[in-house]
């Protein structure tokens, strides 16, 4: 007997025309087809750079619906391989599993595909014995399942094939292979291969860690056959999830209007401008908090169908939060299109701060957008007394309306987020040239009542130096005894920085900087709008009362704000190509601050980098030492059931010490006879380069390691090569954090002066670690700086010429190389 013909594979007519609601639900609800169960032996299947065996068992197909098969359960023999493409990735597959490759055998999968799978398995599908059975015992665990994938097979189903974009490459066929094995030694976990995500193949599993539930990401990369350029070369911005296709569509303004009641209940209207670059889709996403109900979508003055909520379920859900609409257009995008879409919608999306200030969320999903990108922004709120409303952009009007106000902010060029607070507050002002620069501070006595380190996911925490578990809760801020005075003194303080910032990195592109209190430990800083840690605005005297550690005083006496500040131009100006490269935008902002305080406090700074040191080196209660959760480059992905507050300490704790590394590197090789100090030049035009070239752009590791690179000294070329690849191998991409060494050294005097050799020993680091090492000598109480010596894996032998006085040699003694405590 041979198995029936699997059902034809054809678009149905009626999935790009029509509602797509029905689609969705049968997708989302589809069980197992008692028609079509087989035994199966020896069937493989490979995307790329996964292979999956289906070596001995049964398996059931999905009923078809709308004429395709889109998935199937096995159980029985299987194996799964995936082997990751690069360090990082082996690194991070590495944590979660202890292996450097995913071998793993399973006894079941669910598989979820929108191509010809099915036709793919015919040729080794057999006759069952069992198929009644299979199904009872196997379909409602198969119905739950097909809600993971129906969003995004309803976006394959209901678009037509892409097309061309002039100037473009080809594009990528729309494949989607999602399966979820039960392995024999890792449980339950993901593997997806799927070309509408900007990293295609990825790998990973929900668990749940303290009443958390994490999404853990083993490993996310380009297939392979997307792999010819550097990883880091593959660009997109955006979300990072599957589905948000950045390439379909670009917003080049928001219109907002916006009104606030009484019981904090906020009703808007936002219009997007809208070009369409790649077409053929039909389903778009975006992203609006889950505390907004939208009412109506317009599209050329027709209400959209559109799917809020219920469209992300499953693993997606776990990975990304409900926070997602679907809207279905009338008929697939047209490649160049260009038009309104108009969004009404209402909710309680304002967390209440207490006294009388309020914030919205953290990621701006106040109003519909697809993720961080640069566009223009027309704002008008209406709001009652006694509240002041500040928001992004520049105020052109506020005015009196029956028993509240109208204000209408513009941005004055594209910025890549949108914000706004709420709040009682007392106003102080300063001007600098053509800057005006407001400090908003709380008048409410009350507000200190709500826990500091109830965050609400704030998107850019400093690190606050305790390990993770031994976390002392920072006391309450006491209630301001002066607001407007304090305010005045913060408003100046950030003037000076200001005035510093732009000696640095160029000038300050808005016209208004706002700085409004949050009353946690925490800030956040949008274009021109800061919303920063009360902690930030007491004087030196109420935070030395608290008695915070000398690193977390100095971090919001000194830091916070320039690192906010410095985001005005990294971050805001520039902008982050995708996850891999928040470190470098965090790393940046926080070292540019530390250089500010070097001028007056360098002990300060020198504080912060031992604790971010000691920090990293400490021990996580499952005994991972923090240093191991991963590289900077992975982002968002370091926060994970093992390493909870991963993200943080790595991007902050050694993001600033990759900075630090650099400067010093580049700082140490301008030394001359004349200039023995060496001077920051290079380093600092740099800085202020990279914002020029990248203004209203997003910059990637590899555009910043080329900008580097250009500018690097001759003496800081490995192996005669004008290249930092050794810098980005091991220490960006990986974990490096060595124990240097220094041994048998020799001191022999010649005719021209004397020569002193040695060995550098590295420990804890990879074997192929390249560490970039500054050498001195001792002459008396004095530390002469005698050069830098390039350190390649266990063993380096060096020699160096050196004044004759000199009696004894040290490396780094002024701490610019991240090593182990
Ligand atoms: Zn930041």
């Amino acid at each position: 007997m041979t198995p029936p013909p699997t059902p034809s594979q054809a678009a149905p007519a009626s999935a790009t025309v029509g509602p797509v609601l029905p689609l969705y639900h049968a997708l989302r609800n589809v069980g197992l087809d008692a028609q079509r169960v087989f035994k199966i032996r020896e069937a493989e299947i490979d995307r790329e750079d996964i292979h999956i065996w289906l070596t001995d068992g049964t398996i059931a197909f999905t009923q078809a619906i709308n004429g395709r098969v889109t998935g199937a359960y096995f159980e029985g023999e299987g194996e799964v391989l995936v082997r990751p493409p690069d360090r990082m990735e082996r690194a991070s597959l590495g944590l979660f599993t202890g292996a450097g490759v995913l071998e793993e055998k399973f006894s079941s999968a669910y598989l979820r595909f929108n191509d010809d799978t099915a036709k793919e398995l015919e040729p080794f599908l057999r006759p069952p014995e069992d198929a009644a059975d299979f199904i009872a015992r196997n379909d409602s665990r198969a119905r739950t399942l097909a809600q993971m994938d129906a969003m995004r097979l309803c976006l394959s189903f209901s678009s037509a094939p892409p097309t061309a974009v002039p100037g473009e490459p080809p594009p990528i066929p729309d494949r989607l292979l999602h399966a979820r094995f039960a392995g024999e030694h890792y449980g339950i976990f993901d593997v997806f291969f799927d070309t509408r995500s900007p990293e295609q193949v990825t790998v990973g599993n929900a668990t749940s860690h303290e009443d958390q539930i994490y999404y853990d990401l083993w490993m996310s990369f380009p297939m392979r056959s997307l792999r010819k350029t550097p990883l880091s070369d593959t660009r997109f911005g955006g979300p990072s999830g599957p589905m948000w296709t950045p390439h379909v569509m670009s917003i080049n303004k928001y219109t907002i209007n916006a009104a606030i009641d009484q019981a904090r209940n906020l009703s808007a209207t936002a219009t997007l401008d809208i070009d369409v670059k790649e077409g053929g889709t039909r389903v778009v996403l975006f992203e609006l908090s889950r505390y907004l109900q939208l009412k109506q979508v317009e599209f050329e003055g027709k209400p959209l169908e559109f799917i809020q909520n219920e469209a992300i379920e499953g693993s997606e859900l776990s990975r990304r939060g409900n926070d997602t609409i679907a809207v279905v257009f009338p008929a697939p995008l047209q490649p160049g299109a260009h038009f309104d879409l108009r969004f009404t919608y209402s909710g309680l999306v304002l967390s209440d701060a207490g006294g009388g200030l309020f914030y919205v969320g953290a990621r701006g999903t106040w109003y519909p957008n697809r993720g961080i990108a640069m566009a223009n922004y027309d704002l008008t709120f209406r709001f009652p007394q006694p509240w002041s409303l500040i928001a992004t952009g520049k105020r052109v009007s506020l005015e009196r309306e029956g028993d509240g106000f109208v204000g209408h902010w513009i941005s004055e060029q594209p910025i890549p987020i949108a914000g706004f607070n709420l709040g009682e507050y007392v106003r102080s002002s300063t001007q600098l040239q053509n800057v005006v620069i407001d400090a908003y501070a709380a008048r409410g006595t009350e507000y200190r009542r709500s826990s500091p380190n109830a965050a609400n996911g704030s998107s850019s925490p400093l690190l606050s130096p305790h390990a993770p578990g031994t976390v002392e809760p920072v006391p309450p801020p006491q209630p301001l005894q002066n607001p407007a005075g304090t305010g005045q003194t913060l408003a100046e303080h950030a003037a000076e920085t200001l005035t510093a910032l732009s000696q640095m990195l160029g000038p300050y592109p808005y016209t208004t900087l706002s700085l409004t209190e949050n009353p946690n430990a925490e800030s956040q800083g949008w274009p021109g709008l800061i919303f920063l840690s009360s902690y930030s605005y007491l004087q030196p005297e109420q935070l030395r009362a608290l008695n915070l550690s000398a690193a977390d005083a100095i971090i919001y006496s000194e830091v916070m704000m320039p690192h906010e500040l410095a985001h005005q131009w990294y971050g805001d100006q520039v902008s982050w190509a995708s996850y891999h490269e928040q470190w470098l935008l965090e790393g940046l902002a926080n070292y540019i601050s530390l250089l500010l305080l070097e001028r007056t406090q360098p002990a300060d700074v020198q504080t912060t980098l031992e604790t971010y040191r000691q920090i990293l080196a400490s021990r996580s209660p499952n005994g991972h030492r923090l240093v191991e959760a991963g590289p900077v480059t992975l982002g968002s992905r370091l926060s994970s059931s093992y390493f909870p507050n991963g993200y943080e300490i790595i991007t902050y704790g050694r993001g600033t010490w990759l900075m630090h590394m650099l400067r010093w590197m580049l700082r140490d090789a301008s030394r001359t006879e004349l200039n023995p100090n060496g001077d920051d030049t290079v380093f600092l035009s740099l800085l202020r380069n990279l914002v020029v070239r990248y203004q209203g752009k997003e910059i990637t590791n590899a555009d910043f390691e080329q900008a580097v690179e250009e500018v690097l000294p001759k003496s800081l070329w490995f192996e005669n090569h004008k290249s930092l690849d050794w810098f980005f191998d091991g220490w960006v991409n990986g974990t490096a954090f060595p124990q240097l060494e220094l041994s048998g050294v020799k001191v022999t005097h010649g005719a021209k002066g004397a020569t002193a050799t040695g060995v550098i020993h590295q420990d804890s680091a990879p074997f192929d670690l390249v560490t970039n090492v500054p050498v001195y000598g001792v002459v008396g109480e004095r530390q002469v700086y005698l050069g830098r010596i390039f350190a390649e894996g266990s063993d380096t032998r060096f020699s160096l010429p050196m004044p004759a006085e000199v009696n004894q040699l040290v490396l780094d003694p002024y701490h610019t190389v991240l090593t182990q405590p």
